[in-house]
């Protein structure tokens, strides 16, 4: 039998764009999110890096890395250009995302990274560890989240802005884009899910099925 040849496949992606996170689960926000860095953007590959144990959330009991991460695979299933990533797994230890994007970088060695982060986030960046390989192999790319819109006010074609800079001095490439977001977290979702509250379009139904299989998040 012959395949028809798959464009994406043989390509090599010269933009990729990293959501790295916890996806403690994945929900619609994190799909909408891939899927408009892909088609408004035009990244060539959007990657969804789990994190194995990621340092900002130490406080609380994460699902196991190997459930995030097949979440996320459910979640991702349909979409060619979004794949999930575990080198934040296989490396183990506590997760940072420089370390992050250097394996990436030896991943994807023609590509341009970007490291993309909610607007939630953007003010802590710099207090990071890790700052000096992150902000010297990818670019940081922050996208608006409801209730945290960016702070230049951007709204449609991207803006650059002034660069960040590392507490070791290195200087990182800011870009702004504006998404359609989904007014939606993980921890609104696990919330929902432990209170038995049914979560309906904010959690892609694979996602459901497999929580619900295994029980995750307090679910009987
Ligand atoms: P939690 O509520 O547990 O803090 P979260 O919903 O923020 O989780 P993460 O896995 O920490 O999910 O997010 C990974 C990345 O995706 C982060 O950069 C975060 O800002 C971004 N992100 C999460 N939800 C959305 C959303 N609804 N719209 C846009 N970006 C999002």
């Amino acid at each position: 039998m012959t395949r028809e040849r798959d464009p994406l496949n043989d390509m090599t992606p010269k933009t990729v764009a990293v959501v790295g996170g916890t996806f403690d689960p994945v929900h619609s926000g994190h799909v909408e999110l891939a899927r408009q860095l892909r088609d408004r953007y035009n990244f060539d590959l959007v990657v969804l890096v789990v994190a194995h144990d990621p340092w900002m959330k130490a406080t609380r009991a994460l699902a196991s890395p190997g459930d995030r991460l097949e979440m996320v695979r459910l979640a991702t299933v349909s979409d060619r250009a979004v794949v999930v990533s575990d080198v934040d797994i296989r490396r183990g230890g506590v997760t940072y995302s420089g370390d992050t994007v250097s394996d990436l970088a030896l991943i994807y060695p023609e590509a341009e990274l970007s490291f993309v982060v909610g607007s939630d986030l953007e003010g802590e960046l710099t207090s990071w560890e890790r700052t000096d390989e992150l902000f010297s192999r990818a670019g940081i790319v922050v996208v608006n989240r409801p209730g945290t819109p960016l702070p230049r006010g951007g709204s449609g074609a991207p803006r650059t802005g002034p660069p960040l800079t590392s507490p070791g001095g290195v200087e990182a490439k800011m870009t702004y884009l504006t998404i359609d977001g989904l007014e939606v977290s993980s921890t609104q979702i696990r919330d929902l899910l432990s209170r038995g509250v049914p979560v309906g379009e904010l959690v892609p139904d694979l996602v459901v099925g497999y929580i619900a299989r295994n029980k995750l998040y307090g679910v009987s």
